[in-house]
């Protein structure tokens, strides 16, 4: 409602008022729209736990491709190239594996650097548990505060210089940590990242 409604008074009242007015309407317009953003991640990090699935054979093949379609507009814009290696069927809720990947590969994009975004996704089979990651060419990380961005509202940049709500790191911990598994993230600032994560290879239903 706060939402649509300073929208409709932006459209049939700008350049009616002065100046200053339409500044307003602009930042209430902002406001409403990061606040809608918001309170839609915090749906979806507090959903991890109590709208899981059971855990099913995933083919987490099937599941890149389905992100990856979701992600066109944004990798087609950046100019990205992602590549892949053949990947594993595992246990798992294939939607939350599907928003832990969508929120890797896009912060991958988002946080670029002076060149295209270049994207691999790979997956290593360890004692009892398969290691997944996601490296990118981006403008990297400083290592500490590589545990700090998995933590809820934690940022490193303000919102004009790469969007977001500081919410996707947090809920990508949670469904990992609901499979089991591990998450972290290696890189330096400049050189580009590698998120890490660890899925069991045979995950009792949570
Ligand atoms: P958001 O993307 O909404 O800012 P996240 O929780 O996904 O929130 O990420 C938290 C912070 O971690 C980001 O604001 C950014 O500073 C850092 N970050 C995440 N992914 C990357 C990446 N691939 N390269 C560089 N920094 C990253």
């Amino acid at each position: 409602m706060v939402s649509s409604y300073v929208q409709l008074l932006e459209r049939r009242y700008k350049g009616k008022l002065d100046d200053d007015a339409d500044d307003f309407i602009a930042f209430a317009v902002d406001g409403a729209n990061r606040m809608q953003k918001m309170i839609n991640d915090l749906l979806a990090y507090s959903r991890v736990g109590t709208r899981g699935k059971p855990f099913e054979l995933t083919n987490c093949e099937d599941v890149l491709d389905r992100v990856l379609d979701n992600l066109q507009v944004a990798i087609e814009e950046s100019g990205a190239t992602i590549t892949r290696e053949p990947l594993p069927t595992v246990m798992a809720d294939d939607l939350q594996l599907g928003q832990l990947f969508q929120n890797l590969i896009s912060n991958a994009v988002k946080f670029r650097g002076e060149e295209p975004p270049r994207v691999h996704i790979s997956v290593e089979q360890n004692d009892n548990e398969w290691m997944f990651s996601v490296c990118d060419n981006g403008i990297g990380i400083d290592p500490e505060h590589a545990e700090r961005i998995f933590a809820i509202f934690q940022r490193l940049y303000n919102r004009g210089e790469y969007p977001g709500t500081g919410i996707g790191l947090a809920i990508c911990k949670k469904i990992v940590q609901r499979h089991g598994g591990r998450i972290w993230v290696e890189s330096e600032p400049k050189e580009g990242s590698t998120f890490y994560f660890t899925i069991p290879e045979s995950t009792k239903v949570a």
